[in-house]
């Protein structure tokens, strides 16, 4: 598809160079042969001397032809340089034009392919399970109630899945920014608030440090962040461990880390953590936990759209930092 639209597109651009080089040929060829015509007129007087006027008029005309034959063998020339060259051009920059809609394109249909992976696994199981219920004619009433659980179980999952790909959807229209004066402690607050329940099924505490610092901020996107951090850090760290919200701010710069004592990530996957739909290897770990691998790449979008940016320090086995960077306006 994308082949068939550089070929159209460089024959396009061919098609306005060409005219506009022929356009310029004739006009020249046209502006030269008055000009010659003109030319051969003014020495009439001085030829007069040496030789008769219907010699003059004979040398006049053979001199036209020949100076018009050049002219028209230099433009004619020149045309098919200007093709030969134009093709090339038109062709790169056809090429270039479209690599932004190409590489879209090709980001849009791996979404697409990842999407419709991670939607596939909970219905393929959901699916199998209802057959083999089905199928069985003496079917228990526990065994039913313990189906409907685990289904229920794979559409809560798919239900996270479906709000994140909305998400995910919603970024990539013109975000509405709102930058209010707000508490940065409030912000906070509310952020371990929404976490509270999966922390102490972990018996997870977390530590928050007492802030007095007011900044002018988007504060519901630094909540999502924080949200997405702390259910991060609370996933991927063992039962009873401790997550640590730390704030530094000077006169430019304001951080919000999320530190945990967790299972680390390697240094091959510090790169691709922030990857749509990237999850690393956490079969030596002994945390099992579940996810589509948005998470991180919702953050860091949503960081971005407000000139924030994301960075992380981890270590395997000991724990990982991610820490949200606020430029101070
Ligand atoms: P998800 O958690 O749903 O898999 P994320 O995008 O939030 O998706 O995270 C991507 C991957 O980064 C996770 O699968 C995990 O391997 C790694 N990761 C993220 N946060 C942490 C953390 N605090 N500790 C260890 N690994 C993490």
């Amino acid at each position: 598809m994308i082949e068939s639209a550089v070929t159209k597109l460089t024959f396009a651009y061919l098609a306005i160079l060409m005219c506009l080089s022929i356009g310029f040929s004739l006009l020249l060829y046209r502006v030269s042969s008055v000009a010659l015509e003109n030319g051969l007129r003014q020495p009439r007087q001085a030829v007069f001397r040496e030789t008769s006027l219907y010699d003059y008029e004979s040398f006049r005309q053979t001199r036209l032809h020949e100076v018009h034959d050049d002219v028209r063998d230099s433009l004619i020339i020149l045309n098919v340089i200007t093709f030969a060259g134009g093709f090339a051009a038109s062709y790169l920059l056809a090429r270039r034009t479209l690599e932004p809609i190409e590489r879209a394109l090709a980001s849009q249909k791996r979404f697409a392919a990842d999407a419709s992976h991670e939607l596939r696994t909970p219905l393929t199981s959901m699916q199998s399970e209802i057959e083999v219920a089905l199928r069985d004619s003496k079917l228990k009433l526990s065994d039913a109630k313990s189906l409907l659980a685990s289904n229920l179980e794979e559409v809560q999952r798919l239900r996270r899945l479906s709000d994140n790909l909305l998400l995910l959807a919603r970024q990539e229209k013109k975000p509405h920014i709102e930058a209010k004066k707000v508490q940065l402690q409030k912000v906070l607050l509310d952020a371990v608030d929404a976490v509270e329940k999966q922390a102490d099924a972990k018996r997870i505490q977390i530590d928050l440090p007492n802030t007095d610092t007011s900044v002018k901020i988007d504060s519901e996107s630094l909540h999502s962040i924080l949200k997405i951090l702390l259910d991060n850090a609370i996933k991927y760290s063992d039962k009873g461990s401790t997550v640590k919200l730390q704030v530094h701010a000077d006169k430019e710069l304001l951080t919000v880390s999320v530190q945990d004592q967790g299972i680390g990530i390697d240094a091959a996957d510090m790169e691709k953590i922030f990857d749509r739909f990237y999850r690393a290897d956490s079969s030596r770990s002994s945390v099992k936990a579940e996810g589509h691998g948005l998470g991180l790449s919702i953050a860091k979008k949503m960081a971005e759209t407000h000139g924030w940016w994301m960075s992380v320090d981890s270590h395997l086995g000991k724990g990982s930092t991610f820490t949200v960077n606020i430029p101070i306006t």
